[in-house]
């Protein structure tokens, strides 16, 4: 049915990767193309080996557009799945546009030098997807992704008005590591430690990081205490939802991970400036010398923490991610609690990745399949929860990602 380039072989790519190989009558041809060819390479062989699919490479420097319009105007996707790095969004969807592919991704993009994350970017293309006709589907993982369809659906079939939204978001595993992330370290550590954002009454009010904290429980795994961060998908839930009063997100932290990063920001291993660093480098002439190079603290610390796509074989515990709602039914109050969990193990005896990926993975790969049943085709730049939900939410409980609802509950917030 549809011809699709992954970008990206990381750790949310390899379970996209995985998904989509299990769909066959949907994804009829598949290439994922990165910056490190042997990583693409590595991933297709064990798929085409696992499934007896064909998947084919290709080498991108996604940061290019002209690279990308090369690649996009020989293989000629209909969607182009952007899971590399947020930095890339805009010049993938530059090619997009330059090419006549349609493009889906699972994280809003943030310039390099800044940590800074929000919408306007990505919407400033709206009128060009839909001139050209083409498609672009935002956020389509967990958080943002799932839980802005959680909401489309508690809207569509359980609410007349939505008033109170709570994203809670807690891993409840254990990678016995000293310190790790479960994505991309660099993009994980500029999101946590920015300031908290939520909204309320028609505007944001903005918190010290970590400031707000309280105890949640979570359904299969009990108390674990919850922060308040700022996250992208509050930003269109309350354009889309105009009704919201309220809508926060929370995560869930243990000590010795805040204790860590503390010590993180503290010495300074989380700047994104460029800093001078004397290096020894291998020198033609003489062996060795010194020479002064640039880097960027928080990728040189990238580069020493472990890769979260080899945190999977000792992960236990599992993920349980969702919404609580408070709002209006034929004029009475009610609440709703709708959430996944989702384990370590099983995700890695499926995929050989951990849980935080499979939660993004299995979701990115449903939105491309809904964009190919054309189930999902707008022309234009949307977020997750203008489509209709029903479709996502059944492929849910099919792919790997069931969901519960819990009616008239105690929300604990
Ligand atoms: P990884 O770091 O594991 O993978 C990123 C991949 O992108 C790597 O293969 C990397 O290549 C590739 N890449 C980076 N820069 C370029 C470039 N310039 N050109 C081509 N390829 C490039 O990250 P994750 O898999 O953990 O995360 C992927 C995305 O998913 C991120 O955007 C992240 O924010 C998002 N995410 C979304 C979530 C959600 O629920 N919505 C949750 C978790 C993650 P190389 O191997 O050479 O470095």
């Amino acid at each position: 049915m549809g011809r699709i380039l992954i970008i990206g072989a990381g750790g949310v790519a390899t379970v996209a990767a995985h998904k989509v190989c299990q769909n066959p009558d949907t994804f009829t041809e598949v290439m994922i193309a990165s910056r490190t060819l042997p990583k693409c390479e590595a991933l297709a062989q064990v798929l085409n080996k696992k499934y007896g699919t064909t998947v084919k490479t290709a080498q991108v420097d996604a940061d290019s557009v002209e690279q990308l319009v090369k690649l996009l105007s020989s293989y000629k996707p209909q969607l182009v799945m952007n899971l590399a790095l947020p930095y890339q969004d805009l010049t993938i969807m530059e090619a997009c546009l330059q090419t006549g592919c349609n493009y889906l991704d699972t994280a809003n993009y943030e310039p390099k030098d800044e940590a800074h994350f929000e919408y306007s970017w990505q919407w400033a293309y709206r009128e060009k997807f839909e001139r050209a006709g083409l498609c672009a589907i935002l956020g389509c993982g967990f958080d943002p992704g799932v839980t802005s369809i959680f909401t489309a659906y508690a809207a569509k079939h359980h609410f007349d008005e939505l008033q109170y939204l709570d994203i809670v978001d807690c891993n409840a595993g254990n990678h016995h590591k000293a310190f790790a992330t479960n994505f991309n370290p660099e993009i994980n550590i500029r999101e946590i430690t920015q300031k908290g954002l939520y909204w309320e009454n028609g505007r944001y009010i903005e918190t010290e990081p970590m400031a707000i904290h309280k105890p949640l429980t979570y359904p299969g795994i009990g108390p674990r205490e919850s922060y308040l961060l700022h996250h992208e998908e509050i930003e269109s839930l309350v354009i889309n939802y105009p009704t919201i009063k309220r809508a926060r997100f929370w995560m869930t932290f243990g000590q010795q991970y805040l204790t860590y990063l503390d010590v993180i920001q503290n010495i300074g291993m989380s700047r994104i400036d460029e800093i001078v660093y004397e290096a020894p480098l291998a020198c033609p002439e003489n062996g060795k010398t010194m020479a002064k190079v640039k880097i960027v603290p928080l990728q040189f610390l990238k580069a020493v923490l472990p890769n979260p796509q080899d945190l999977g074989e000792n992960y236990d515990g599992e993920t349980s991610i969702g919404c609580r709602i408070r709002g209006l039914r034929d004029g009475q109050e009610h609440t709703y609690y709708i959430y996944n969990n989702c384990s370590h193990r099983a995700a890695y005896e499926e995929t050989g990745m951990q849980g935080v990926s499979y939660t993004t993975g299995v979701p990115a790969m449903i939105g491309a399949k809904m964009f190919l049943e054309g189930l999902w085709n707008k022309p234009g730049v949307h977020n997750v929860e203008e489509f209709d939900p029903d479709p996502f939410m059944a492929q849910l409980n099919t792919q790997g990602l069931p969901w519960h609802e819990i009616h008239d509950g105690d929300l604990e917030l």
